[in-house]
């Protein structure tokens, strides 16, 4: 019996992974590093740090110092602003009422640190603060466990009365590590086999809608 659901964000809640593809891409190159579209994909998920680290790793050969690291995320912020406010999904926005409305307890797990994070998740899912783990709440982020076993513990349930739910390769990582039961909606650009460590994949958030209101 499915007792909280552990949403993830960007790709699930919101149609927002074209603009941080667009973002990431062009922070990078302002600063001469490669980074590809399928990148932004294969990396949602981690916190912005642990992005950067990974390309200045590979780019340079050395770790980000945390000016490098704030001074980017400041211009990848202003880029995804110029993308305009992320749209949320239509069945997302009527299955999160719905669930709680049968008693589930519904949280969102991001490793997104927007400031305004809390207000947008309020007016338009519902989500107060105790039910939102961000990317300032964690040391580790996705992949690591860290993220979903927050969010199991603030649930107070069983892993197996719960359920994820992720668009990322990473973040399916982080749940299944976590013990958790993933489901996977594959609203992205890569190919399914991505998100094949996933224990049901979808394609659509209307699909996931469907199932989910059908098993609750
Ligand atoms: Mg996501």
């Amino acid at each position: 019996m499915i007792k909280a659901v552990f949403f993830d964000m960007d790709g699930v809640l919101y149609d927002s992974m074209p603009a941080h593809e667009i973002a990431w891409c062009e922070t990078f190159r302002r600063i001469g590093m490669a980074f590809s579209p399928t990148e932004a994909y294969e990396n949602e998920g981690r916190t912005a740090t642990g992005t950067i680290n990974i390309v200045f790793e590979r780019s340079i050969g050395r770790k980000a110092t945390d000016k490098e690291v704030e001074d980017l995320y400041v211009i990848k912020t202003q880029l995804m602003r110029e993308c305009g406010p992320a749209k949320p999904f239509p069945a997302m926005k009527r299955l999160l009422p719905e669930l709680r409305r049968r008693g589930v307890s519904v949280f969102i797990v991001t490793g997104s640190r927007q400031p305004s994070l809390v207000d947008k998740l309020t007016a338009e899912f519902g989500v107060d603060s105790a039910h939102l783990i961000t990317g300032r709440d964690v040391k580790y982020g996705k992949p690591n466990p860290e993220p979903y076993l927050m969010a199991l513990e603030r649930s107070g349930e069983r892993p197996e009365d719960c359920l994820v739910v992720e668009n990322a390769p990473l973040g399916v990582e982080s749940g299944k590590a976590a013990g958790l039961p993933v489901l996977a909606v594959n609203t992205g650009k890569l190919s399914d086999s991505y998100l094949s460590a996933a224990d049901k994949l979808f394609h659509t958030t209307e699909e996931v809608e469907s199932y989910l209101l059908q098993t609750i």
